[in-house]
């Protein structure tokens, strides 16, 4: 019979209660997700080998017959005694050798003498005989003699043993599963089908099978996830007609040259992109990629002058209330004189304020909003809606930014990113964007100093702040907690404040995190802007954005509990004016991984190397918080690992949607249940 994939689990013989419950704990409801749930490796168990032949310190496969089982105690009987490992003897035609396991009195039951099982583990030297510690094994007939079997993830209360046979009784109907992918799409791609894919991920009977099934998945995943986000684009009318900003152009020069500099080459390459995307009546959808401190916060208000020239409202999306103010101080500065009217607009503006605020906008009475999410509440209307720019993008799911831009009649759209993102990444993450780069910083800058050290660097860290300081300039210390805790020996903003308050006494030093109130945050970072605090104690809460072209030192404690794009975004603080600056990362016993990130940041500043490195070290799904740009998480595909096949998924979703654009035909329908099906979970981050 055909299993029902979309039928509840409770509907497999055997899966009920408890371990519904404990299914459901990996995301497992249906036939469908239980096939659906991949090994996470495997054990192969073709190499089986003879006691007589074990070497030691090497994993292996034995098949041999339990002669004795000795419960042992893991109690412990007497005070002082060690605890006694359950323990068998088990015999081959060649020798024998002996099995332990500690703390697991339960499997005493599980072996009965003079019967066969397979036992898979590494070898080790005991005091009489070889032994294996805690092996996987089974009934050497179990699994129907099959000799590379599926590791599942697993949680509480569900066993391998329950997974495997689950799973390999649906398998036994599997054939009559129906495709999900269009078959012209099967053929172009030669992929294998379904029914073959999910019989050989989970059995595979050689590793060719394995590897052309894992191909398929891998490459159906993908295209549910491209296609997705095409559609999810296309439908809100990103696509469609445009404004064509056709004035303006004597605006964005005058504005240009009233800078106090002259713009890099990648800003005005940048600005050029930017001006002919709103000049053409085709929406713009461009994403600047400008690593930290290029200098992307002039080019998004150039771009601003433009459409208000034109007769538009033209609105920035911060992501913190923070940035938000920023932006707002940095734009009256930029804008003074031009006659512009600027509106601010976060949760925090209410009552009357709101309300008349809210009949500007839709009376088309402003020219440049600033603001939060705030912008794109139900409630906000805007009159005439010229250009959306998101600012650091990365806060922002696909949803938001498409919620955004549906509140005008196809604004152009302006996204800018101070991370940057690989291109295999960007790729699927901006399919249809157009990307211009920014990694030329302005002139005259002068490359972060960035040490990595231990504890026993703070002091040198310390002389080296005290005379930044005394020289006129400031410094930040960060740190990964708020408050001391006694679970944690990590450093906080709090006592570092306390500490460096005490050490610094001569200097003003303040503390900010986000527990605090918005105004008190206001009120520091309004003091350390105007230069009045020199020294600010603070947890991540400056990661993005903030610009005090002042400061020169970067203290980061506990660099470990960091991300390599943390960090960037971090030291990206300092280096913004013309004074050297520095950054130390002080570790305390530093995981492998985490002294890499450290040797990382001491060898490069360019943002694009790093976020390649990233990619690498942390795989996709950690990676700058995929969910919060929008994407579901994926069960199989690996972003970083299976980049060739991106390129290969991006051709056919397009071939796809070009002739289909809503993939409404029958023979798409199932693909587009599997977007649905991919994207449901991400609902809750759109608006
Ligand atoms: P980011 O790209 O990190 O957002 P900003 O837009 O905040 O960078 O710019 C960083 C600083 O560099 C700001 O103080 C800005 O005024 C200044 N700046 C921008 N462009 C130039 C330039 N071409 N020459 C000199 N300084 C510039
Ligand atoms: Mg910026």
């Amino acid at each position: 019979m055909t299993p029902e994939l979309g039928a509840p689990v409770s509907a497999i013989k055997g899966v009920g209660g408890v371990r519904e419950a404990a299914l459901a704990r990996l995301g497992i409801r249906t036939v469908g997700d239980l096939l659906r749930h991949y090994p996470r490796d495997y054990e192969d168990r073709r190499d089986k080998r003879k006691i007589g032949d074990l070497s030691e310190n090497a994993c292996a496969v034995v098949r041999a017959t339990v002669v004795s089982v000795e419960k042992g105690d893991p109690r412990a009987s007497r005070r002082g005694a060690r605890r006694s490992p359950l323990k068998l003897l088990v015999r081959d035609d060649t020798g024998a050798m002996e099995i332990l396991f500690f703390g697991a009195p339960h499997l005493a039951n599980a072996f009965k003498r003079g019967e066969e099982y397979l036992f898979y583990g590494a070898v080790t030297r005991g005091v009489r005989a070889l032994r294996m510690l805690h092996p996987d094994f089974g009934r050497a007939d179990e699994d129907g003699g099959r000799d590379i079997l599926p590791v599942y993830p697993l949680t509480a209360g569900l066993s391998r043993k329950n997974l495997r046979g689950w799973i390999a009784a649906l398998l036994k109907s599997a054939a009559g599963i129906e495709e999900c992918l269009p078959a012209d799409t099967i053929a172009r791609n030669k992929l294998c089908g379904l029914a073959y894919a999910l019989e050989n991920i989970h059995y595979p009977a050689d590793m060719r099978r394995l590897r052309e099934a894992k191909y398929r998945l891998v490459f159906e995943e993908l295209l549910t996830l491209q296609t997705g986000l095409l559609l999810l684009k296309s439908a809100s009318g990103i696509k469609g007609r445009g404004i064509a900003f056709r004035d303006g152009g004597a605006a964005v020069a005058g504005f240009v040259e009233s800078l106090p500099f002259a713009l890099t080459g990648a800003q005005k390459n940048t600005l050029g992109d930017i001006e002919r995307d709103m000049e053409s009546a085709r929406v713009m959808n461009r994403l600047v990629q400008g690593d930290v401190g290029s200098g992307k916060t002039v080019i998004a208000a150039a771009a601003m002058c433009k459409a208000v020239k034109c007769g538009y409202l033209a609105v920035m999306m911060a992501p913190t209330e923070t940035l938000a103010k920023q932006h707002l101080e940095e734009f009256e500065r930029l804008f003074r004189g031009r006659g512009l009217r600027v509106g601010f607009l976060t949760g925090a503006v209410k009552g009357a304020e709101r309300r008349s605020l809210l009949e500007k906008i839709e009376k088309n009475e402003i020219d440049i909003l600033i603001g939060t999410h705030a912008l794109i509440q139900p409630g906000v209307a805007y009159g005439k809606l010229g250009l959306v720019v998101t600012d650091e993008q990365h806060r922002f799911g696909v949803r938001q930014r498409v919620g955004l831009s549906k509140k005008g009649r196809d604004p152009d759209v302006l996204v800018m990113t101070a991370t940057p993102i690989p291109r295999t990444l960007a790729l699927i993450l901006y399919g249809d964007l157009d990307i211009s780069v920014m990694d030329e910083r302005p002139p005259g800058r002068r490359p972060v100093v960035t040490r990595a050290v231990d504890a026993s660097g703070r002091d040198a860290a310390y002389r080296l702040m005290r005379r930044e300081l005394a020289a006129g300039r400031q410094a930040y210390v960060i740190a990964p907690l708020i408050e001391d805790s006694d679970e944690s020996s990590l450093r906080s903003a709090t006592g570092l404040f306390e500490e460096l308050s005490e050490r610094f006494r001569e200097y003003a030093v303040a503390l900010i995190h986000g527990r605090m109130k918005q105004a008190e945050k206001d009120a520091v970072m309004g003091a350390f802007y105007a230069g009045e605090t020199k020294l600010l104690v603070s947890t991540v809460l400056i990661e993005v954005g903030v610009n005090v072209p002042n400061a020169t030192v970067m203290l980061i404690e506990n660099a470990e509990r960091f991300g390599l794009a943390q960090l960037h975004q971090l030291r990206g603080r300092v280096g913004r004016g013309l004074a050297q600056s520095y950054c130390v990362l002080v570790t305390e016993n530093p995981s492998k991984e985490a002294a890499e990130r450290a040797r990382i940041m001491v060898s490069t500043e360019d943002g694009f190397a790093i976020a390649e490195k990233d990619l690498e070290l942390r795989g996709p799904g950690e990676f700058f918080g995929l969910r919060q740009h929008g994407i579901p998480p994926l069960r199989i595909a690996n972003l970083a690992k299976h980049a060739k096949v991106l390129t290969a998924v991006k051709a056919e979703a397009e071939r796809l949607l070009a002739d289909d654009p809503l993939l409404e035909s029958p023979k798409n329908a199932p693909l587009k249940a599997e977007i649905d099906a991919l994207f449901a979970s991400v609902a809750d981050i759109g608006i």
